[in-house]
């Protein structure tokens, strides 16, 4: 596949953590549900914004900064309303506090949500960087700003998120960045270093192209992990927890988030979802075995017939299966006993197998069908799809779409 989108480092991030889960955020584009959190940063980073948004000093007073934060405080994914408003007050508190810190040495930036664009390694790569300044000796700073409850040490050394944002503001501007640093809203600290080492920026490179790599090779594998898994809103939709959910939940989320397919993508999803559930049928078939066994085997040590689990109970029934290997022989005792009419029954498998065989007359054939009712069964086999390459457009024409038949020669 094509890339859908250009690579932000959070996309690269998520895919790194779990291809499954960048799947279903960019090529099935299921949103994630919203979250306090990112509300609560989408909210400071808009009033921090509006603050250096003038295009010259002064900046705006404290009563108009606290205006715009709250005409542009986003609300969803807060527990409830009182969870919400302490956020706002915690909100307005930092700002209040970032203003009187701010409004004395006030410089207009020389960008403010500064989203680039640039091309890493042949793929297209993309960011927002919250702030950009000039330094004295003519390079660039990039601040990102923070609004978690910490940020963990000497990370504006380490961090990939500011890499990416040297990388993308160097090819950008053509200028080379001298200091990267994080600013954490809340303690209206800040974080710095110096540019990011080029090692830095070689594996980021590495990194860019390895994940565009596999995006294109359609690898997009579930990467489990607990801490993880336990907050992904995919969860029901994941084909390794998909079976812990009402199949209704996860087929109900599927239909409220996607827009609706036309024919053909139908087709494609529910041969695809088929396939899936088989292949959960066939994990399930085996885990039923084994079980079986197992219970089966206690069951003759302990010598028990009925056991009991908190919720289910099993009793065993013995059953005897005699298997005549020589029928000519068991065929013969029976007619010489005169038994045979006693055992011949027409098994319809037996009649279709002769009914299709060619040398049968087609008078007997045709009254075998008077005799019976025909009921029209459709069995649908699916198997895992093994990538082709494309087969080469014909000259003027489109490549044929879903289920076109190959030209007759
Ligand atoms: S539940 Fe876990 S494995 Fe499945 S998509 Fe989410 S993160 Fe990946």
């Amino acid at each position: 596949m094509d890339l859908p989108r250009p690579l932000s480092h959070s996309a690269i991030s998520m895919y790194v953590e779990c291809p499954k889960r960048w799947w279903f955020r960019y090529v099935e584009k299921v949103p994630e549900k919203p979250r306090h959190f990112f509300s609560f940063g989408r909210s400071m980073h808009s009033a921090v914004e509006f603050f250096y948004g003038v295009p010259c000093p002064p900046p705006p007073s404290v009563e108009e900064l606290l205006r715009a934060y709250k005409s542009e405080w986003v609300s969803e994914g807060y527990r409830d309303k009182a969870q919400e408003a302490t956020y706002f007050e915690e909100g307005k508190a930092i700002l209040i506090a970032f203003y009187h810190k701010h409004a004395k040495d006030f410089a207009v930036p020389l960008k403010v949500e500064h989203e680039f664009s640039a091309v890493v390694e042949g793929v297209p790569v993309t960011g927002k960087i919250d702030r950009v300044d000039e330094l004295p000796d003519g390079r660039l700073a990039i601040l990102d700003y923070k609004t978690g409850k910490e940020l963990a040490r000497n990370r504006a050394a380490d961090d990939p998120q500011l890499t990416m944002y040297q990388l993308g503001c160097e090819l950008e501007f053509g200028r080379e960045v001298g200091r990267v640093a994080f600013y954490h809203l809340p303690t209206l600290e800040v974080q710095e270093s110096g540019r990011h080492a080029a090692s830095k920026v070689e594996s980021l490179k590495r990194r860019i192209s390895e994940t565009a790599r596999s995006i294109m090779n359609d690898r997009f594998d579930p990467a489990p992990e607990e801490r993880k898994c336990l907050w992904c809103d995919y969860k029901p939709l994941c084909p390794v927890f998909r079976h812990q959910f009402p199949v209704s939940l996860a087929v109900a989320e599927e239909a409220a988030q996607a827009p609706e397919p036309d024919g053909d993508e139908k087709l494609s999803g529910l041969v695809d979802r088929y396939g899936e559930a088989l292949a959960r049928a066939a994990a399930l078939d085996l885990e039923l075995g084994e079980l079986r066994s197992s219970i089966a085997e206690l069951f003759r040590k302990k010598g028990y017939s009925r056991a009991f689990g908190r919720k289910f109970e099993a009793v065993v029934t013995r059953s005897e299966r005699w298997e005549f290997r020589d029928k000519k022989k068991v065929l013969d005792l029976i007619k010489t006993a005169g038994l045979y009419e006693t055992i011949l029954a027409p098994s319809a498998p037996l009649v279709q197998k002769l009914m299709r065989d060619p040398g049968l007359d087609p008078g007997h054939r045709a009254k075998l069908e008077a005799a019976a009712e025909l009921t029209e069964f459709s069995e649908v086999k699916v198997s895992p799809v093994v990538p082709v390459p494309p087969p080469a457009p014909e000259p003027g024409g489109a490549l044929p779409l879903f289920g076109k038949p190959a030209k007759k020669r």
